[in-house]
């Protein structure tokens, strides 16, 4: 099935009324409460919340990596999930952590060696293939890290604050190849982050959640033209109201 950007509508994100718990003590905690929201296929959605508002729980359950405690999550399409630390294999040159991925999909030898120089050059690493991790710089493994999601042959990237650890020139510049891949290749990506500012930048809708339990207290649809660009005067308007909201949940959560 393919809608009128040519995208298949497989390739989407829907949680309903998503309610996740974990045990406390002899309480429980509520992480998510009844969450409701949906990345269209092609979208790109961003989460922002503060700390501890379940956005990685949310994440987690959508990857299968923990279960639901009621109501639904669901990826539709292949899925790669992508964390703050780009989580490379440290005896794995670059190309060979791409590698590993494509036989994982048990793409053939003899073509995995070509896709992933391929991969590593359209995350502009060309040159660096042989390199192992500790010889790259952090901006460079997580190019690789998003080189290897796409290895994955993901249609949807599930990502929980990718960037977080990245000083702001390399995180702008892996904004823009995250951006031109997203739109080359027509992926759908939820974006979860704590910063307003790469929300604004990044989504087409942003979805402010709240604190304990977790839960969308509100949706912004950014209508600002692309390239955006984080210095904007229009941009820092919007991410200056998000901001506020954020401040808001986190006076009421904490008194
Ligand atoms: P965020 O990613 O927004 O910082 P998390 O999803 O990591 O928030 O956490 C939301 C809440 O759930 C926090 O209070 C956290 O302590 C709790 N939590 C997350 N994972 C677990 C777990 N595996 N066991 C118990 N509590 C957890
Ligand atoms: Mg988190």
């Amino acid at each position: 099935m393919t809608n009128e950007a040519g995208l298949s509508d497989e390739h989407s994100v829907s949680v309903e009324r998503l309610t996740k718990t974990f045990p406390h003590g002899d309480r429980m905690l509520v992480a998510l409460q009844e969450v409701t929201l949906e990345v269209q296929a092609g979208e790109f959605v961003c989460v922002v919340g503060a700390s501890g508002s379940g956005k990685s729980t949310l994440l987690n359950v959508l990857a299968g990596l923990e279960g639901a405690t009621a109501g639904q999550a669901h990826v539709h399409g292949r899925m790669a999930l992508m964390f703050q630390e780009p989580a490379l294999l440290p005896w794995l040159t670059a190309a060979e952590n791409v590698e590993l991925a494509l036989e994982l999909r048990h793409v053939r030898r003899a073509e995995r060696k070509a896709t992933a120089q391929e991969l590593l050059e359209l995350v502009h690493l060309h040159g660096f293939e042989k390199r192992r991790p500790h010889e790259l710089s952090g901006g460079m493994k997580h190019r690789v890290a998003l080189a290897r999601a796409l290895a994955q042959d993901a249609d949807v990237l599930l990502m929980d604050e990718p960037f977080a650890a990245l000083d702001a020139i390399t995180r702008d510049l892996l904004h823009e190849e995250l951006l031109r891949l997203w739109s080359s290749k027509g992926l759908t990506i939820l974006f979860v982050t704590h910063n307003a500012r790469e929300a604004v930048r990044l989504g087409d809708r942003v979805l402010v959640f709240t604190s304990r339990p977790g839960r969308v207290a509100h949706e912004i649809r950014v209508d600002l033209a692309r390239p955006r660009s984080l210095d904007s005067p229009e941009l820092a308007v919007i991410a200056g109201r998000i901001t506020e909201r954020l401040k808001q949940e986190t006076r009421l959560r904490v008194g």
